[in-house]
């Protein structure tokens, strides 16, 4: 059976929730997870979100250097310096979608400092961010009606041009997904 969407996102946790909710104003969004919509390590994740919020103590540079020395010098710059830009954007998307994160009595946050951090820059809800991000956001899927979401499905396949008998590997330029098999383990199709 084929089944047709404008976008198919795989994986229920932040990334393919917050994608999905990005793209479903564009066209309708099949949203495929292996269990349950709860079940993902999103859910776990207790300590919090690091983020630039304050640029009175703190700065994209300094975040950006954390990190490096964090991932002793391994990790792609360019892969670090685009994550530490964009994530006040994507804090406030998030805060958008619903996420509550913790707040002092002056109504500013309550960043904690924590890991590799030199400044207080950890945002969090309590004790567990992972579970306050995971319940908004699939209050915020639930509720969006471009978004149809299919539970206990399992991705088996990307479909790519090797399914037209070119050769793809990972250093394949402008790799082209034109869906997935999608597996039903109840019914075995
Ligand atoms: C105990 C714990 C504590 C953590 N603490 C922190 C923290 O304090 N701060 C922090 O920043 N990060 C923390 N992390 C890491 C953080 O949770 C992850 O980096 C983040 O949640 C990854 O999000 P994701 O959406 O990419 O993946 P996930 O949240 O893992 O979501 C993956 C989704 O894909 C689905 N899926 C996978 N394969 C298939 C398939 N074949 N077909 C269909 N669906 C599939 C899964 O069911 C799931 O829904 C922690 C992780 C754990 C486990």
């Amino acid at each position: 059976m084929v089944k047709k969407f404008d976008f198919l996102v795989i994986g229920s946790g932040i990334a393919g929730m917050s994608f999905a909710l990005k793209v479903a104003h564009k066209g309708k969004v099949a949203l495929i997870c292996k269990s349950g919509l709860e079940e993902a390590n999103t859910y776990f994740a207790q300590g919090g979100v690091a983020s630039v919020t304050n640029l009175l103590v703190d700065n994209f540079d300094k975040h950006i250097e954390d990190t490096m020395i964090a991932g002793d010098w391994i990790s792609d710059r360019a892969a670090v310096e685009k994550v530490v830009r964009e994530a006040p954007a994507q804090i406030e998307a998030l805060i958008n979608w619903g996420v509550e994160f913790d707040k002092n009595e002056e109504g500013e946050f309550d960043l904690h400092r924590e890991g590799g951090h030199s400044e207080f820059r950890i945002l969090h809800h309590k004790d567990n961010t992972g579970a306050e991000i995971q319940d908004s956001l699939i209050k915020a899927v639930q509720r969006h009606p471009n978004i149809t979401v299919i539970e206990n499905h399992f991705a088996v396949e990307i479909l790519t041009q090797h399914h037209l008998g070119v050769t793809v590997t990972r250093q394949t330029p402008d790799i082209k997904c034109y869906g997935a098999y999608i597996l039903d383990p109840k019914t075995g199709r």
